[in-house]
């Protein structure tokens, strides 16, 4: 069934003072069923104590691996929750084995906090990461991947959407050439779990990150991650503590054979329990349904953008996720969120430091970030419209 961004706009107490908001890739607006979830769990913590408040949901818990599975097309063994997309891809990234003259291979919407650890394990160990070329539309290339994967290659870290603008990368294709040389692949689906399908069963990656706050709908401080598990037998685990693994005599120890061995044993219940229920809201609204939705809005969005004099869309590829990304001419970028922001529009700037290797290819700095989910109607992003419509204006008028 079409979703109708009236009736969801009802369940988020976000949308009802008329707010235009288009930040989903930032930090979206929680369903009031999300919400009720981690205060309600916080709460009950205050009463009992949070050992036997978690006790009580211990079902819930454990039912949270099959809801991933199921989106996230694996098996409950394979899921891990974690406290961000960074720590889930921190923790697969730290457990793929690393020497001397290995090579990494990444795209050139690599994310900031990725690249950052890459390259500092890869000069520590003295290890090479290398950028694999896109093709004209912006996609990353899997000719030119298949070009420069070789035996040295221990993985190939893939964005699937990237943070700063409508790319989607294809990853099947990408998935196929990395096995095809005997690399692992990385996916970093932070941005396209919860709008798009992402899915390892479709994909075949053998690793999948993805955070709680952003197209899910979570709470903030959670995610989660997919481990294939035939491949555990190969990775360090070194980072584990006694949830991940056991103390099965003063000196030994046992890691445990499924994904549960990325998680630690203390976590905020209330979140986790959250997360789960926000997993739940996107599964029964159904992945395709939302990407219909999301493609819709979003296009609605592009296309108006597009036609405004003096506004510069920057979307890449040719399939696009549900984020827009623009600048307008003659107001920097911080300018036009702040402009937006005092008429209840809220979108966000997209810096450089977070995909450095696009954005200093391109020659941008700062753009504009708008990604409005299901939840947004078309009278608000026209609203919206209107909105940017006036900032070039008045740009304008003030210039002459
Ligand atoms: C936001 C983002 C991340 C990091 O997610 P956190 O939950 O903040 O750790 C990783 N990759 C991409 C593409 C992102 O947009």
């Amino acid at each position: 069934m079409t979703i109708d961004p009236e009736t969801t706009a009802l369940d988020t107490p976000g949308c009802r003072n008329g707010q235009v908001f288009l930040d989903s890739a930032g930090s979206s607006l929680a369903p009031a069923r999300v919400a009720d979830t981690v205060v309600d769990h916080l709460r009950r913590e205050t009463e009992i104590g949070g050992y036997r408040a978690a006790a009580e949901r211990e079902e819930d818990l454990e039912a949270g691996y099959s809801v991933f599975a199921e989106l996230l097309g694996c098996a409950p063994e394979e899921i891990a929750f974690t406290d961000s997309a960074t720590r889930s891809w921190f923790a697969a990234f730290r457990s793929i084995p690393l020497k001397e003259n290995d090579r990494i291979l990444i795209t050139e919407v690599e994310y900031g906090g990725n690249a950052v650890a890459m390259l500092r394990r890869a000069e520590a160990v003295g290890a090479s990461v290398e950028v694999v070329p896109s093709d004209p539309s912006g996609e990353v290339s899997p000719t030119a991947l298949r070009e420069l994967l070789d035996e040295r290659v221990r993985f190939v870290s893939l964005v699937h959407a990237p943070t700063n603008g409508g790319l989607l990368n294809p990853v099947r294709e990408v998935v196929d050439a990395a096995h095809d040389a005997g690399a692992l692949v990385l996916l970093d689906g932070c941005q396209s779990v919860g709008q798009i399908s992402c899915r390892a069963d479709e994909t075949g990656a053998d690793f999948i990150a993805g955070t709680g706050r952003k197209w899910l709908r979570g709470p903030r401080g959670t995610g989660f991650l997919y481990a294939r598990r035939s491949i555990l037998d190969d990775l360090i685990l070194d980072e584990i503590d006694h949830h991940g693994g056991e103390w099965t005599a003063p000196d030994r120890t046992r890691a445990r054979d499924d994904a549960k061995v990325f998680e630690l044993w203390e976590s905020s219940i209330a979140d986790r329990l959250g997360l789960i229920e926000a997993a739940r809201y996107a599964l029964e609204l159904g992945v395709p349904e939302i990407r219909e939705a999301v493609r819709g809005i979003s296009g609605r969005l592009r296309e108006g953008l597009a036609r405004i004099e003096g506004v510069r869309v920057h979307d890449l590829g040719v399939r696009h996720s549900g984020i827009v990304t623009f600048d307008v001419e003659g107001v920097p970028a911080p300018e036009v969120v702040a402009a937006l922001a005092r008429a209840d529009v809220t979108v966000t700037v997209s810096r450089e430091a977070s995909t450095r290797i696009d954005m200093e290819r391109r020659g941008l700095t700062e753009i504009v970030r708008a990604s409005p989910h299901y939840f947004v109607t078309p009278q608000r992003v026209d609203r919206a419209l209107e909105l940017v419509e006036g900032i070039v204006r008045g740009a304008r008028n003030g210039g002459a």
